[in-house]
């Protein structure tokens, strides 16, 4: 079998770190777009390409798309990870602070998506990851809430748009997955955690979660890895949950 291409944003730590090393596993070429490199290449060698790239710039995608086509001749499958969540009231959400999180979230996505859809032959695969938070709002999360509706309606909107070139778009949601992203965010007092992660987090498993525990990052990964494989040829504008059975009511 040919070996595929993949660029991941944010693909140095957290979530997206987990579905570098899952497509590194799989035989992939991996780009990797984010700010900082964080030891990928001493601990992966040259199994990944490292691209300093912040996703809120349009021309970061598309230096990454070009890496990917140059490097490896294709693109095949393009995952837009790069994000990031801080609580806060809506009197306290001033235009910078909206213009990051919406800038990173969103526009970061979207950016991604126009480049790896214009590069994308029959068979191109976009991933978004969202949130639960993209279908259902919490207090003093406006803006991430926003980003990631965003997220799910850029998912479905373009995934008709692309579907008839042989383009799929999916999306998946995570619940709360503790990495040092969401930590810090949960240290605010704004947050539902109110400086208490690990009281919080403990709480909201045994209130919410069908299965008593939280997924992983790298069980985000393996489902990346599946919406990106020929079992998924039929799967396109979903916005799936990766949540342990926390959404059904
Ligand atoms: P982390 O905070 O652990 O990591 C954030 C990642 O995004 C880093 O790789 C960071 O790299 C990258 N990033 C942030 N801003 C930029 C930027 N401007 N340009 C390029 N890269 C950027 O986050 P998580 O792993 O927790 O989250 C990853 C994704 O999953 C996000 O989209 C998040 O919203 C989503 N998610 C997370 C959940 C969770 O509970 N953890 C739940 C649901 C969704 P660098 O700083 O080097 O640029």
């Amino acid at each position: 079998m040919q070996r595929k291409t993949v660029v991941i944003t944010g693909g140095n730590r957290g979530i997206g770190l987990s579905i570098t090393e899952a497509f590194i596993n799989a035989g992939y070429f991996v780009i990797v777009g984010a700010r900082h490199e964080m030891g990928l290449s001493s601990r992966f060698g040259d199994q990944v390409s490292f691209i300093s790239a912040d996703v809120r710039d349009e021309a970061a995608h598309r230096r990454l798309v070009d890496v990917a086509v140059k490097k490896t001749g294709t693109l095949n499958v393009y995952i837009n990870n790069a994000g990031f969540s801080e609580w806060r009231p809506i009197e306290k959400i001033d235009e910078k602070f909206f213009d990051d999180l919406i800038g990173t979230n969103l526009k970061g996505a979207f950016w991604g998506c126009k480049a790896a859809s214009s590069a994308m032959q029959d068979g191109g695969c976009i991933i978004n990851i969202s949130s639960i938070a993209g279908k259902r709002g919490s207090a003093n999360n406006s803006a991430y809430c926003a980003s990631k509706f965003g997220v799910n309606g850029l998912t479905q909107a373009l995934a008709k748009e692309v579907g008839p070139r042989g383009i799929r778009v999916n999306a998946l949601c995570p619940v709360l997955i503790p990495t040092d992203g969401l930590i810090d965010a949960l240290k605010s007092p704004f947050s539902p955690a109110k400086g208490d992660p690990e009281g919080f987090i403990s709480k909201f498993i045994a209130d919410n979660a069908a299965l008593k525990r939280l997924p992983t990052g790298e069980e985000v990964a393996a489902m990346g890895l599946f919406l990106a494989s020929e079992s998924a040829s039929a799967m396109t504008g979903q916005c799936i949950n990766v949540d342990c059975g926390v959404f059904p009511q």
